[in-house]
């Protein structure tokens, strides 16, 4: 897979275009200072400044959040009605669902059963925590109909395609999702931890859904990735406000463990890394001559990236 599969190069411009713009309309005065979103250390210092907001690492667990950050309310507000998020939402998605589909969520799917195999974990139900319009449950139950699938999903206009879809649909936040709590054998969440503006009330409200013994998922960006770490301010993912959290591989650990789950295990299966590097305009020489070397060389170095977590694309599974 490459990035211009999933990310067609104009679309994504443009979307960064006003993400950059929505984040320098907020009104920063209203920001609150935030401790460590991983490990809740008071102990951080500045690390990227990016479009008027700031990015601290914790120099207990080298996590890299948004502090300060905007409120809960701002950020709903900036979600339901901000440019960026509209045409994210409108435009960009659309257009790439099918392929989203196909090179993300098939593989995702096959991802997540055979990990469920190796780690013997039987279910019966299974919920998706901002399912979108329900791509990622579509797939799912092509591979296995055995299973009940439920969603939940904050959008109106998603909850509504998922419930013509025939699943089950609470529209609401993981974090107000009580009515659905201790109801499930395993919860997964695909990028949403990134953009939440308390994580551990995150974390929490997923074990909260889980039935004792039961499992999450949760996949999102780590800081730890190494275009993250090449591109610093410039890499994409640094996006304000849509990015607040980047833990590290022992904040994720952390966070977990800090919300009473346990046989946390952290992997980085990502495999764009490198071609997102090279799709940057800042290749270092390093790449440059890797990229000399060939395909070979490249798919070996993101094996080894992956192999020793690494990558930016991080996966949490762990346990009620
Ligand atoms: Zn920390």
């Amino acid at each position: 897979m490459k990035e211009s599969e999933i990310r067609p190069k104009e679309l994504f411009q443009k979307y960064l275009e006003l993400s950059g713009k929505d984040a320098e309309s907020f009104d920063n005065s209203t920001f609150e200072k935030v401790n460590c979103i991983a490990c809740d250390s008071s102990e951080s210092k500045l690390k990227i400044l990016k479009n008027g907001f700031d990015y601290q690492i914790c120099t207990d667990c080298g996590t890299v959040f948004c502090s300060p950050r905007p409120t809960i309310k701002d950020l709903n507000n900036f979600y339901w009605n901000s440019k960026s998020a509209k045409f994210w939402f409108e435009e960009f998605l659309p257009k790439v669902e099918e392929s989203r589909r196909e090179k993300i969520f098939k593989k995702k799917a096959l991802q997540l059963f055979s990990t469920i195999k190796e780690k013997g974990i039987s279910i019966s139900n299974l919920c998706d925590v901002g399912a979108g319009s329900g791509i990622f449950l579509e797939e799912l139950k092509k591979i296995r109909d055995d299973i009940s699938y439920y969603a939940i999903e904050p959008g109106q206009v998603s909850s509504k395609i998922i419930a013509d879809k025939g699943f089950p649909v609470l529209q609401s936040s993981a974090e107000t999702s009580s009515d659905w709590f201790d109801k499930f054998d395993f919860v997964v969440s695909l990028e949403v931890l990134e953009h939440v503006n308390k994580p551990l009330d995150f974390v929490l409200s997923m074990k909260n859904l889980l039935k004792r013994g039961g499992y999450c998922l949760i996949t999102s960006l780590g800081y730890e990735g190494f275009d993250i770490l090449t591109l610093g301010k410039d890499s994409n993912s640094i996006s304000p406000p849509h990015h607040l959290n980047f833990p590290s591989v022992k904040g994720f650990e952390l966070l977990f463990e800090n919300a009473g789950f346990t046989d946390i295990q952290v992997t980085t299966p990502g495999i764009l890394d490198v071609d997102i590097v090279l799709n940057s305009d800042k290749i270092p020489d390093f790449l440059e001559v890797l990229k000399s070397r060939g395909t070979v060389a490249i798919n070996e170095f993101q094996e080894f990236l992956i192999k020793n977590k690494m990558s930016s694309h991080v996966w949490v599974l762990a346990k009620k």
